[in-house]
């Protein structure tokens, strides 16, 4: 018995890594067919929406990336109550996350927005410096204590859906005219209207989404674990020629199985040049500063 202690001590070493291998993804036979398939189409996928937190660190998205070939980029989210809550905050991330990694390569860094303004407050310094800028729908209007209401919260209620949705479809249009590069999470619902997809989601809704997307060049996002967005929409963009991105979007730094990109592919047949390389778009011109000066006549 006196190996006991050594028994044990091996045990939990091994217990150990297995767990810290969570963040790369399974070996499964259906992971690594469903991942040459992709190959064999000549695809090479981009997970666009690894945020660092939970655990998620630079160098797992890069060890994640090296034993699965599945690209990684990196981002965290940008604006009041999240954390780069400002510019010294973002540039520190930046400079923390576009460190190269031990062989050599850096990984793309964005940030996620989910303040209206958020192309107003950031210094154009440090935007220039992100490779990407991803936002969602999913916080839209005030709730009665005037914070912006975060769609995704159990409690969220909506009266009258039809009404909700023409004012949701423009907030959807809004955000595609901010410089961002990829439109997460599209056609989201709250999950008490969820079951109304259908009559919300028109096709002449649809349209009005996934022509402005191609209009700007948003790619529109095929997200692990959501549900969102449907079949209908996902054949209806790619016939209107809109570029697709993936992600993840991980809460903590467990590879999230990916299922949905496989399925997304295989549906509409992906080939190389449906998939989008997300850009950085052009900040607007700042507002001119206010002067004294009386105007000429
Ligand atoms: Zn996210």
């Amino acid at each position: 018995m006196r190996y006991l202690p050594l028994i044990l001590a091996c045990l939990s070493f091994s217990l150990l890594l297995a767990e810290d291998q969570a963040f790369l993804y399974p070996q499964s036979d259906a992971f690594k067919q469903d991942l040459a398939n992709a190959r064999l189409k000549g695809l090479t996928l981009t997970d666009y929406h690894i945020h660092i937190r939970g655990g998620m660190t630079l160098e797992k998205a890069g060890l994640r990336q090296q034993a699965s070939g599945v690209q990684s980029a990196v981002l965290e989210n940008f604006g009041r109550e999240w954390p780069l809550s400002d510019n010294a905050k973002l540039k520190d991330f930046i400079d923390a996350h576009s460190q190269p990694l031990p062989d050599g390569q850096r990984l793309p860094v964005g940030i996620q927005v989910n303040d209206r303004d958020w192309f107003r407050q950031i210094d154009p310094a440090q935007f220039k410096r992100l490779s990407y800028v991803l936002a969602d729908t999913m916080i839209q209007g005030v709730t009665a204590e005037g914070k912006p209401r975060r769609l995704w919260l159990p409690g969220v209620t909506i009266e009258d859906p039809e009404a909700w949705m023409l004012e949701y479809l423009a907030h959807t249009l809004r955000i595609l005219d901010e410089p961002i590069s990829i439109l997460a999470n599209p056609t989201y619902l709250p999950p008490c209207i969820a079951h109304l997809y259908d009559p919300l989601w028109t096709e002449a809704r649809m349209r009005q989404v996934i022509s402005k997307a191609v209009a700007k060049g948003v790619a529109l996002e095929v997200q692990a674990g959501s549900d969102f967005p449907k079949p209908a929409f996902l054949k209806l963009a790619k016939s209107m020629g809109a570029k697709f991105s993936f992600g993840s979007n991980n809460f903590d730094d467990k590879a999230k199985y990916l299922t949905r990109w496989f399925q997304a592919i295989a549906l509409l047949d992906l080939q190389p040049a449906d998939l989008a390389k997300p850009k950085l778009a052009t900040l607007p011109e700042a507002l001119p500063p206010a002067t004294d000066q009386p105007p000429t006549p």
